[in-house]
C-alpha cells in the first residue's frame, strides 16, 4: 500500500545520504539542504514534502514537483500469547512479505525479509517453497522498520526474514547504511544481524564493507547432508564457506554466529558435534540451536527437547558457544513464509473462482 498518489514521481525514502546530495546538487539547493532531508525523512519521519518546513518554500516546491515521500504499511497483524507479533505488508508490486517483532526482556528484537520469496529452494523452508518473486528495496526494507507499532521499543534487528539478504546485496548495504549512519536512524551495527547460508563473494564482500553482526546458516558440517538440506551446498560448500570465514578478522565489535535447526535423526548425532567442531576450530564464534516448526511438504521432524539440550551440551563441552534458540509466536504461524503463503494461496483461490 503507497501512501503516496503519484507513480512518475521518484521516491526518496529509502535514499542515502550521496543519493540525497546529488538531488539536492541537481536542483542546486546549498549543501546543507541534504542534510535538512535526511533529517526530515529518518528522524523526523515526515510523510510528505511539505512538512519540511526548514526548506525554503521554493526548494520544496521544486522537490516535490520531482520527488515524493513513500512508504509501505502493514496490511494485517497476528498477535501471540507470548507478545510476538507477525505482520504481514504488501509490497509495491502488490506481493507479501513477513515481518516479525519480538519482544524479551532485555531485548526487543524485528525480524526483517529481504526479498519476496527466495530462489535458494531449503527443503525445510517456507519462503523457499514459494519461490523467488523479487527483490525488496531500501524503501520497502525500511518501512518495516517504521511501519510498525513498536518501532520506538526496537533495541536489535535481525535480517532472517524472507529471502537472502546477501542475493539482494546492493539494496540490503544501502538499507544497513541508513540505519546505522547518524543521518539515518544511528543504530549501532553491533545491534544489526544479517543471515546467510553462505554466498561466497557477496559474503566477502559484507564482511570488507559492513560491521553488522553475520549469522551463517549451517544445519550440517556434511557435504552431501547439507545438500538435500540447502542446495547452495552444490555451488559453496559449507567448508569453503568456514575458510573464507576464518580468513578474516572481525575485530571486537562484530558477531560471527551460526544457525542450526535440528531435525531428528538428520542432523542431531554425536558425529555431528565431532564435525562441527573440527570444522569451526579456530574461528571465534557460536551456535544458536533451532527447533525445528514442520512446514507443509516437507518429511523433515524436529529433534526431541532431550537431543537438542545433550546436542547443546556437547558442544559447549567442546569450547564452542552454544545456545538454543526459544521458539516465539507459535500459535501466530511464525515460521518464516507460511503467513505470506496463505494469504498468496488465498489470492489465488479469489482469482480462480472469478
Ligand atoms: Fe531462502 Fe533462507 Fe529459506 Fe533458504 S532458508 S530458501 S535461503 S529464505
Amino acid at each position: 500500500m503507497y501512501t503516496g498518489n503519484s507513480e512518475m514521481k521518484v521516491n526518496l525514502f529509502g535514499k542515502t545520504y550521496n543519493e540525497i546530495r546529488e538531488i539536492a546538487e541537481e536542483l542546486m539547493l546549498p549543501r546543507y539542504a541534504a542534510d535538512q532531508i535526511c533529517n526530515w525523512l529518518y528522524n523526523k519521519n515526515a510523510l510528505t514534502i511539505d512538512e519540511m518546513s526548514n526548506l525554503p518554500k521554493k526548494a520544496r516546491s521544486m522537490l516535490g514537483n520531482k520527488y515524493e515521500i513513500l512508504r509501505i504499511k502493514p496490511l494485517e497483524v497476528k498477535i501471540s500469547a507470548d507478545g510476538t507479533k507477525k505482520y504481514l505488508f504488501r509490497t509495491t508490486h502488490s506481493r507479501y512479505i513477513e515481518t516479525a517483532y519480538i519482544p524479551e526482556i532485555k531485548r526487543h528484537t524485528l525480524c526483517i525479509s529481504s526479498q519476496v520469496g527466495c530462489k535458494r529452494g531449503c527443503s525445510f523452508c517456507m519462503t523457499g517453497k514459494q519461490g523467488y518473486q523479487g527483490d525488496l528495496s531500501p524503501m520497502e526494507i525500511l518501512s518495516q522498520f517504521t511501519g510498525i507499532q513498536e518501532r520506538n521499543s526496537i533495541s536489535n534487528i535481525v535480517f532472517m526474514g524472507m529471502g537472502e539478504p546477501l542475493d539482494n546485496l546492493d539494496e540490503l548495504m544501502k538499507s544497513l547504511e541508513i540505519f546505522t549512519f547518524p543521518y539515518g536512524y544511528g543504530m549501532s551495527p553491533s545491534r544489526i544481524t544479517v543471515s546467510t547460508i553462505g554466498i561466497i563473494p557477496a559474503m566477502k564482500d559484507f564482511i570488507e564493507k559492513s560491521r553488522c553482526n553475520l549469522a551463517v546458516s549451517l544445519h550440517s558440517p556434511f557435504n552431501e547432508e547439507r545438500k538435500k538440506l540447502m542446495p547452495v551446498e552444490v555451488t559453496y560448500p559449507v567448508k569453503e564457506v568456514i575458510d573464507v570465514l576464518k580468513s578474516y578478522d572481525y575485530g571486537k565489535q562484530r558477531r560471527l554466529s551460526f544457525e542450526y535447526i535440528m531435525f531428528r535423526g538428520v542432523n542431531d548425532t554425536p558425529k555431528h558435534v565431532n564435525e562441527i567442531s573440527r570444522l569451526l576450530s579456530g574461528l571465534k564464534c557460536r551456535i544458536n540451536l533451532i527447533r525445528f516448526h514442520p512446514v507443509p511438504a516437507t518429511s523433515l521432524e524436529p529433534s526431541d527437547e532431550e537431543t537438542i539440550i545433550r546436542f547443546r551440551n556437547s558442544l559447549t563441552s567442546k569450547g564452542i558457544i552454544t545456545t538454543i534458540r526459544a521458539s516465539r509466536g507459535l500459535d501466530i504461524q511464525a515460521a518464516c513464509g507460511l503467513l505470506s503463503t496463505r494469504r498468496l494461496n488465498m489470492e489465488k483461490s479469489i482469482t480462480s473462482l472469478n
